[in-house]
Formats: C-alpha cells, sequence, structure tokens
C-alpha cells in the first residue's frame, strides 16, 4: 500500500501548504511517498526534506484544470498502486480531491485536521463550532488536509523529479491572464494575521493596522462589509463567505464577531480581540481581550513592536533568541474581568510555542517573524516561572513553555 500526495506548487516558491501535505502524508505513510504536481514549480527536489521520495511533475498542464489534474492523480494512483492519496484543502486540492475519490470509489475525509487517531481522522463541522471523528472504510481513502495542521518536518534529503509521461486529455481551459490579488503573504498561509472592521471607522485609517502587520510580519485581513464597502480588496475579507484561515495568531481590531465572521476565523490558535464594547461577541471566542478604542491601543501596540523588534536585531547575528528581550508590563494593554471568560475557554495545557495562558511580562516567539509580549494586570492573571535565559539560547526558534499552571 503506497501513499502519494497532490500538491499545487506553481510559482518561484514551494508553498507552506504544500510542505505541510508533503509531511503529513510521510507521517501517515511512515516512510517517503510521491509527490504529485503539475506546472512551473521550481526546487521541487527539496520536497525530499519534508518526506517525498519522489516528485512526479506534469509540466505540460499549467492551469488549473480539474479534469486534467484529476486524471494526472488517479494515473500516477493506478501506477504507484497507491491506497492513500493526500492533498491540501485548499482551492486546487477541493477541486481535484473529490473527483480522484470518485473515480477511485475511495472515501474522502474533507479537511482533516491531523493525523488519525485509532482509525479516526478529525474534521470541522458546523463551520468549526463542532469536530467529526471519520473513518474510512473503503480500500482507498482521499485525505484533504486543513493548511496549517501539521508542523513541517525538515530532514534534509532530496527527492527525485520525474517528469509525467502520460495522456491528460484534451487541454480545455488557457490561461490568459495573471493578475497578482497582492504583494503580502498570502492569507491561507500566513501564521499571523492583523484584522479589522468596521471600527476602524474609513479606509483612511488602516495605515496603523498594516504598520502593526508589517512590524509582526503578519498578513492582513478584515470583516466582509469592510470588503463590501472597498476600505479593502475583496481577497482581505475572511469568514464564512470569505476566506477561512487557521493562523497561529489572530488579531481582531474593531470586528463585532458576528458568527458568519468567527466561522472563518475560529481554527486560530490564538485570539486577541480589541474592541472598545466590553459586550462584543468576539471576546466570548478570545484568547485575549483588550477592551479599548482602537485609535488609542494600535499606535500603544505598534510602540511595543517596534520596541521589541528593536530589541531582537539589537540580539547576536544568527540567534535572534539569544537574549529574552527585558521587559516591564506595559501600561496597555490591560485585561479586563472579560478576559477571564475567555481564559478559561483556552486550553492550560497547551503545548510547543503557543499557549492560550495569559503571562507576566513574559516575551516568547509567536513566529519566527514575530515576538510578542503579553502583560496583564487584572486579577485573572495566571504567574509562572519565566524561562530561564538558558532556554532561550538552547531551544531553536519555538520556545517551549511549561504546560502547568494554576488558574485564579
Ligand atoms: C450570509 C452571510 C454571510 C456572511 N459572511 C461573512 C463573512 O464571511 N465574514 C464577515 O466578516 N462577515 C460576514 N457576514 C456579515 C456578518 O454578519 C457581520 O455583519 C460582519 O462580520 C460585521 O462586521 P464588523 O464586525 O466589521 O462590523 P460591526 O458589526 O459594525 O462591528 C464593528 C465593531 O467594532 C467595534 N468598534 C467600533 N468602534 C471601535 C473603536 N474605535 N475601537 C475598537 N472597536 C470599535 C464595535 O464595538 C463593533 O463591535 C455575513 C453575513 C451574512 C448574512
Amino acid at each position: 500500500m503506497s501513499t502519494i500526495v497532490f500538491i499545487d506548487t506553481r510559482g518561484n516558491k514551494i508553498p507552506k501548504a504544500a510542505q505541510e501535505a508533503v509531511t503529513y502524508a510521510s507521517q501517515l505513510a511512515g516512510g517517503p511517498v510521491t509527490a504529485v504536481t503539475f506546472g512551473d514549480g521550481k526546487d521541487l527536489e527539496t520536497l525530499g526534506a519534508n518526506g517525498a521520495g519522489k516528485v512526479i511533475v506534469a509540466r505540460q498542464v499549467t492551469t488549473l484544470d480539474s479534469q486534467q489534474l484529476t486524471r494526472l492523480v488517479v494515473d500516477v494512483a493506478t501506477k504507484e498502486g497507491a491506497t492513500t492519496i493526500v492533498s491540501v484543502s485548499d482551492a486546487t486540492g477541493k477541486a481535484v480531491a473529490p473527483r480522484v475519490a470518485a473515480r477511485l470509489k475511495a472515501g474522502h475525509v474533507a479537511g482533516a485536521l491531523g493525523l488519525p487517531v485509532d482509525g479516526k481522522f478529525l474534521r470541522n463541522v458546523f463551520s468549526g463550532k463542532a469536530k467529526a471523528a471519520v473513518e474510512v472504510t473503503s480500500a482507498a481513502r482521499v485525505i484533504s488536509l486543513m493548511p496549517n495542521s501539521v508542523p513541517i518536518a525538515n530532514t534534509g534529503g532530496s527527492a527525485v523529479v520525474e517528469e509525467f509521461q502520460g495522456d491528460l486529455g484534451p487541454v480545455r481551459i488557457t490561461l490568459k491572464e495573471v493578475r497578482k490579488a497582492g504583494t503580502g503573504i498570502p492569507l491561507p498561509e500566513a501564521e499571523l494575521v492583523v484584522s479589522a472592521g468596521r471600527g476602524m471607522k474609513g479606509p483612511e485609517h488602516w495605515g496603523p493596522v498594516e504598520e502593526l502587520a508589517t512590524l509582526l510580519g503578519a498578513a492582513t485581513a478584515c470583516s466582509r462589509p469592510v470588503a463590501d464597502m472597498h476600505w479593502r480588496p475583496h481577497h482581505e475579507h475572511v469568514g464564512q463567505t470569505g476566506v477561512a484561515i487557521r493562523p497561529n495568531l489572530y488579531i481582531a481590531i474593531g470586528i463585532s464577531g458576528a458568527i458568519q465572521h468567527l466561522a472563518g476565523v475560529n481554527q486560530s490558535k490564538v485570539i486577541c480581540v480589541i474592541n472598545k464594547d466590553p459586550e462584543a461577541p468576539f471576546f466570548k471566542a478570545a484568547d485575549y481581550g483588550i477592551v479599548g478604542d482602537a485609535f488609542e491601543v494600535l499606535p500603544k501596540l505598534i510602540e511595543a513592536a517596534k520596541k521589541l523588534n528593536a530589541e531582537r536585531w539589537a540580539a547576536p547575528r544568527g540567534c535572534h533568541n539569544a537574549t529574552p528581550p527585558r521587559t516591564t508590563p506595559p501600561r496597555t494593554p490591560i485585561f479586563t474581568a472579560r478576559s477571564r471568560v475567555a481564559w478559561r475557554r483556552s486550553s492550560c495545557a497547551s503545548s510547543g510555542s503557543l499557549t492560550a495562558t495569559p503571562t507576566r511580562g513574559l516575551t516568547r516567539s509567536y513566529s519566527p517573524r514575530c515576538m510578542a509580549t503579553v502583560a496583564c494586570r487584572s486579577s485573572s492573571v495566571v504567574s509562572r516561572p519565566r524561562p530561564s535565559p538558558s532556554r532561550w539560547r538552547t531551544s531553536s526558534r519555538r520556545v517551549p513553555l511549561p504546560t502547568t499552571c494554576s488558574r485564579t
């Protein structure tokens, strides 16, 4: 039983989601897998570091022609005798995976969140309000992985790249023109997202939102009315009818937290909400909440981010975590009693570098590009030991946090 993974590698850089899918497929298979791709992708041999033993590329397919791509995947799966086909739950994967499943009479897990436990895959249902554990009982299975679900493996090594030899049928779609939606970090791939809503009052006030995003190395997003009113481009609209994202950190500024908005962002690992209305529904879904006027809070966050960046780059070269920046609790943000509600929702024992636990004066790395200081003044603060400098020195970029904590 072999496993293949279908990925979209068009462009100059292999997308993060493609590397995640290869990593996931090789973990599922317990060894190297065959990656199937198309178009002009470069450096395909580097997928070997993520777990691909071989990459089969159909250079002749340059557009998202789902029928040709379905033929490609089915052809490779048949030749390789693959019974597991992994793809990414993105636009390309969503167009191809169900077709492949139908052709192979395979069960399809759409939007798997990780490796199966007891043979069951978890996936979101009802816009992320619940999770379903699904088991595939057919001989073949197609698994579409949600982006940002697994850390990318980097084991070194190189994959063998082969050109696809075979008939993919007539070309029905020709590419006329490519217009780039934006030059920044693509939203589905972003580990950090700074998002704003109607609370920003108008497009002329987006400067600070963009500045904070740039300082954090984050992508920008917005609520639907903001895109509808043409304050921001439509590709930034997140939610039920927009892009669904799963960043490590989602900062929502002046967004009420309507259910349709939450549907696209509630899978974010940490949610920070800034809203002047303490009753805004978004606070119920938040891990951190700042009750305040965005026009007062944002400049302070920008100031803090600039300070942290300056300290970070002042650290010895090649070792950004060498010295944890000395931090004093900033005057803002102040976490109100509401953050206590949010805190209880969050997991105490979250592992890895990300945790929803409020910490006092602790500077942490949310991603290789961002440092964040979190400080609280309210009685809901959980005080925990600060990681020793040696821990920062010896760790890789992400600092594991203690998993034990107390609640007040
Ligand atoms: C079928 C359907 C699909 C939809 N799909 C989506 C979707 O995909 N995505 C989406 O976002 N919406 C979607 N919506 C719309 C959704 O229901 C909400 O109307 C929308 O999300 C509200 O956007 P908002 O929070 O930016 O604006 P508002 O609801 O106007 O909220 C503005 C918030 O900003 C706060 N605020 C105001 N001034 C300040 C300030 N100075 N500082 C700080 N906070 C401030 C206010 O307290 C308020 O909470 C959909 C609706 C329908 C019916």
